[in-house]
């Protein structure tokens, strides 16, 4: 029974929240929730479901003790909370929405909104997948999400530790065209709903099995080789929640063997204020 139990949570999870998060943020916008708090809502949510998974069904024993990083992972995570806010008061700033630079009604709002969010999901996808294959290219850039690659092991709390300039640009890459594009409040809180649920399955240390998804979704056993040192996996699996820009791009990389133990760019500072500073510092990068 339990190993049916854990099967089913394996197989079953990560597709249940990846359809259950728009549906119920929906219903309840519908019912006249605030777009803000369902956000909110569903990242809470996620984060308890995917944090009970990690008890129910670890991918990695290693993975599911503390190494040190709790602390600075948790100052991350909420350093992460403000880049979106950010990011929109500079944009709002600089004037960057669709009245000032696009005609209006650009957006095809007048569309069944499963079809709007998934279009606003594909585009952000894109930009976030452009954004990211940069911060590898570009040397200077990847000081800063060298940071991101630091992790040595994965649970759901390194979803957001990224440095807050790397996270700013490949936000910025993601949302932009939104922004330009016009799209509405609930389309896009419904789309960044479905980006929550996946990064925060993307980094989790459950063993969740995505199967055939594993084509389409930039999923956890994807996204942990592009956490391990090795460059030939490290700079590959690109895709924020899609796998499918990679495809299409020849960086898509699922190798049989076990993803090795330690990852990340090592040496690295640990403390929070290090890491911030670590990419203003004369310090050799990892590769
Ligand atoms: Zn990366
Ligand atoms: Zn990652």
């Amino acid at each position: 029974m339990q190993g049916f139990l854990q099967k089913l949570l394996s197989r079953g999870a990560y597709p249940s929240a990846l359809l259950l998060a728009p549906v119920l943020g929906f219903v309840a916008m519908n019912l006249g929730a605030h777009p803000g708090l369902v956000l909110v809502a569903t990242t809470v949510a996620t984060i308890a479901f995917v944090a009970l998974l990690e008890r129910a069904i670890p991918y990695r024993d290693a993975w599911t003790h503390n190494h040190g990083d709790v602390a600075t992972d948790s100052l991350f995570g909420v350093s992460s909370l403000l880049v979106p806010a950010l990011w929109r008061g500079v944009a709002d700033g600089l004037g960057i929405t669709a009245a000032t630079f696009l005609p209006s009604g650009l957006w095809p709002s007048e569309l069944p909104i499963v079809v709007q969010v998934a279009i606003a999901f594909v585009i952000a996808d894109l930009g976030a997948w452009a954004g990211h294959r940069l911060v590898h290219r570009v040397p200077l850039l990847w000081r800063f999400h060298e940071v991101h690659h630091s992790v040595r092991r994965l649970y759901w709390l390194n979803s957001q530790h990224f440095h807050p300039l790397d996270l700013t640009l490949i936000h910025a890459a993601s949302v932009t065209p939104l922004l330009l594009l016009g799209v509405g409040p609930e389309v896009l809180v419904l789309a960044a709903s479905l980006s929550t649920v996946n990064a925060l399955f993307q980094h989790c240390n459950a063993r969740v099995e995505a199967g055939p998804l594993n084509w389409i979704f930039s999923t956890a056993q994807l996204h942990r080789w592009h956490h391990v040192h090795d460059a030939d996996y490290g700079h590959a699996n690109y895709g924020a929640g899609l796998i499918v820009w990679d495809v299409l791009a020849g960086t898509r990389r699922l190798p049989t063997d076990a993803v090795p133990d330690d990852l990340g760019a090592q040496p690295f500072p640990r403390r929070f204020w290090q890491q911030l500073l670590r990419p203003f510092s004369n310090k050799e990068v990892s590769r």
